[in-house]
């Protein structure tokens, strides 16, 4: 099957009779042992599992690598033989690019080192750590690196694609903070990228998602960070309340970040009972200044009359303890893209439109709304391959799907949602649910997505790692 994407690369996958792929594997299996999963594995399927679920995909082996040799071990089989490549750290991702069918998935998981150079104020995380372990482990010397809301989220995957959570306002995107990062090519070279060397490679790094080569390590900015105050808080949703918390974002301080979600409430112990299945404005909140500062933010939204609080001083690791996100397995579709720029924030009549879609949804749906703004807006759009420098908010419609049946419904939904809501034309390729010519074109300018060509040339001509590059819409001769 030949494959071509977006970037411009093509490159040659092949299906292998069983026998084959025995012979193709027995190195591989030679080296990992039962680090080497087939499907005939008892725990093939627990372990091919990615957070996000949707039609069934099987791919013909899982590789559990630990070193970056067997990174370029299994790597090399996968290539020479034709296999279709996936990697995967925390399985986060919506458009469930770490599986791949009949081919071979390189697992990170197991690459999970961290090492905080306290002194050197820089964070070293192998490819596979999730964002709460490195969170933990940083909050130890009272240091911290931004990532998103969700500890289970892998480092890997949030920083290649862009990274925006509780401390981008302030210190800028998870991207903005890479120093430098370990990479294995295609053709099995470890490279350094960095501001240095291969600059052009860094910069695709820094939101060209998985396009490039194996992150092995990746090498952050530490800033100072003790305890912060955040939490949860949730309204009964109104127009004027909507777009009351959302105007404290626009006109609050960098130090104030956080996202809002029209949903309609799950029946979890934690949200009264009274409101299980009504729509509700739900906001996980963090504000990184001091306690006095925060109470200072928090207290107009207190004043809007919080059916829950739970915002109070803890250590910044402690905003990523829990289970956080929806529950793993579930499925749907998202679109995302952004509104405003500078200090503007949404009106009532858009806060109206967004309670009165998501309350008339059938079935679950959210719609969740991110604050940018500050210090991620003062860096040059051409500085990094994630280049939405400019908005004021991020928002994201999603709809999910109890069955895979249901998911045309679902994406019909979304796609309706995203043109009612003013959000269509752009994107996060973080956030893509699914990963279309059409959602490339909008997770890049088209400057940014030319100068990505390029790269890609220059390090995957064969695109080995397909990444967006290998969905329905943009593959073909
Ligand atoms: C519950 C939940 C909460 C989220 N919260 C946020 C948030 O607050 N902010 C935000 O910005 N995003 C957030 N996201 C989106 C998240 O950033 C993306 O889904 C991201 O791709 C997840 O990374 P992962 O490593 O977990 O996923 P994976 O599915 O493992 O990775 C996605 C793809 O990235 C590439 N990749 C990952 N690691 C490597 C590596 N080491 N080397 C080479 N390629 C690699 C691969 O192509 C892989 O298929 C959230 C997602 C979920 C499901």
């Amino acid at each position: 099957m030949a494959t071509h994407d977006s970037t411009g690369a093509t490159g040659t996958t092949t299906q292998l009779s069983p026998e084959a792929l025995d012979g193709v594997l027995a190195p591989l299996a030679a080296s990992l042992g039962d680090r080497l999963l087939t499907p005939s594995a008892a725990t093939f399927a627990e372990t091919a599992a990615l957070f996000v679920g949707g039609p069934a995909r099987t791919p013909a082996a899982v590789a559990r690598v630990r070193t970056t040799d067997e990174v370029v071990e299994a790597l090399a089989i996968a290539r020479d033989a034709g296999l279709p490549l996936a990697v995967r750290s925390g399985g986060h991702h919506q458009a469930r690019h770490g599986l791949v069918d009949g081919g071979l998935v390189l697992d990170l998981r197991l690459l999970d080192g961290i090492d905080i150079d306290a002194a050197a104020g820089v964070g070293h995380a192998q490819g596979g750590v999730v964002a709460g372990a490195y969170t933990a482990a940083a909050g130890a010397h009272g240091l911290a690196t931004g990532f998103g809301d969700t500890g289970s989220v892998g480092v890997g995957g949030i920083t290649l694609g862009g990274g925006i959570g509780y401390l981008s306002r302030h210190d800028g995107l998870t991207v903005d903070n890479l120093l430098g990062a370990e990479v294995v090519l295609a053709d099995g070279r470890v490279v350094r990228a960095d501001a240095d060397e291969n600059p052009d490679l860094f910069w695709a790094l820094r939101g060209g998602g998985g396009n490039f080569g194996v992150v092995t390590r990746l090498d952050l900015r530490l800033r100072e960070l003790g305890t912060v105050t955040g939490g949860m808080m949730m309204w009964v949703p109104t127009p004027a309340t909507l777009a009351a918390v959302l105007r404290a974002f626009a006109e609050g301080p960098d130090e104030f970040a956080g996202m809002v979600n029209v949903m309609v409430a799950p029946p979890v112990p934690m949200i009264p009972a009274e409101l299980h299945g009504k729509p509700i404005i739900m906001a996980l909140l963090c504000h990184s200044g001091t306690a006095a500062e925060a109470d200072e933010v928090f207290a107009p939204l207190r004043a809007l009359g919080t059916v829950l609080d739970s915002v109070q001083e803890m250590p910044y690791p402690a905003m990523f303890e829990g289970a956080g996100g929806p529950p793993p397995g579930g499925m749907g579709d998202a679109r995302t893209g952004f509104l405003g720029q500078g200090a503007w924030a949404p009106d009532e009549a858009w806060a109206a439109e967004v309670i009165e879609t998501v309350s008339q949804a059938a079935g679950p749906a959210a719609v969740n709304i991110r604050a940018m703004g500050g210090a991620i807006g003062l860096v040059d759009p051409a500085a990094t391959a994630f280049a939405h420098r400019d908005p004021a908010f991020m928002v994201t419609v999603g709809k999910f799907a109890p069955a895979v049946e249901a998911l045309p419904a679902a994406s019909e939904w979304v796609e309706s949602a995203a043109q009612a809501f003013g959000i269509s034309g752009r994107g996060y390729v973080n956030f893509m649910g699914t990963a279309t010519e059409q959602d490339v074109r909008n997770a890049y300018p088209e400057a940014t997505l030319a100068r990505l060509r390029e790269v890609k040339r220059a390090y995957d001509p064969q695109n080995t790692f397909g990444y967006i590059g290998t969905s329905e819409a943009v593959s073909g001769p």
